[in-house]
């Protein structure tokens, strides 16, 4: 069944990133199918999440009986049992689940779950620790990798960004990054235009690939 944005997901495995997966797109109006083997923790959630059931997610018979295989989007959010990760996800394929995000441990682990057919890898611990290592390292106040080379920062301008404007300042050329948006003190984010001058103490969005922006943020 191929998969649209609106449609419900499956969520299996309601640790903490499951639990809070599952809660958020709850919150956001996705209708929300909680899978976990563990009766405890399925009765603990039972209040907050409308749909939420003990099954076995390694047992086919059990996933066919919870209705799984009317869902076209479901998530596997088992990390650490390896053995239940890689068969639980080869079980969705089987059941032609069009879009499966599967949550790894390791890369290895990542690629193992990419070759059975999962389409989207996540790997949070991963994915957090270099993402902390850069606002550690730098001047930079939030940083996403939307893709392996290209990353959006929101950081503060380096003090040549600073009352020229943005038209003038030849700083895409010279630097390769863009800036993209720019928050004056006490005002919300406006989009940044060849006219938009930045003063100290604006916040800005800059977005290009990864070595530059982070040479951009390391500049004075
Ligand atoms: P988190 O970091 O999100 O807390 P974790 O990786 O430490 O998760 P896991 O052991 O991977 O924890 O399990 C996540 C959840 O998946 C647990 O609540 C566990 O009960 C559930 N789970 C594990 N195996 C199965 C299974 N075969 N069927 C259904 N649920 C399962």
């Amino acid at each position: 069944m191929s998969a649209s944005a609106g449609d419900p997901v499956a969520v299996i495995g309601l640790g903490r990133f499951g639990s809070s997966l599952a809660l958020e797109l709850m919150r956001r109006g996705t209708e929300v199918l909680a899978i976990d083997h563990r009766p405890k923790v399925v009765q603990s959630l039972s209040g907050e999440l409308t749909h939420v059931v003990t099954a076995d997610a390694t047992d086919m018979e059990a996933l066919r009986q919870v209705g799984v295989a009317e869902f076209s989007r479901a998530v596997v959010a088992i990390g650490s049992d390896l053995e239940a990760s890689i068969l639980t996800t080869s079980l969705l394929v089987e059941l032609g689940i069009a879009d499966i995000w599967a949550k790894a441990v390791s890369r290895q682990h990542g690629r193992i779950l990419e070759r059975i057919g999962a389409t989207h890898i996540v790997l949070p611990e991963h994915d957090m620790g270099e993402r902390v290592a850069h606002l550690v390292s730098g001047r930079m106040l939030d940083y996403m990798e939307i893709d392996s080379n290209f990353a959006l920062v929101k950081t503060r301008p380096a003090h040549e960004a600073v009352g020229v404007a943005l038209g003038q300042s030849g700083l895409r050329r010279k630097y390769g990054i863009t800036i993209v948006s720019v928050q004056t003190p006490g005002q919300e984010f406006t989009y940044a235009d060849a006219n938009t001058v930045l003063q100290y103490g604006d916040i800005i969005v800059i977005a290009g690939p990864v070595d530059r922006v982070e040479r951009f943020t390391e500049l004075p």
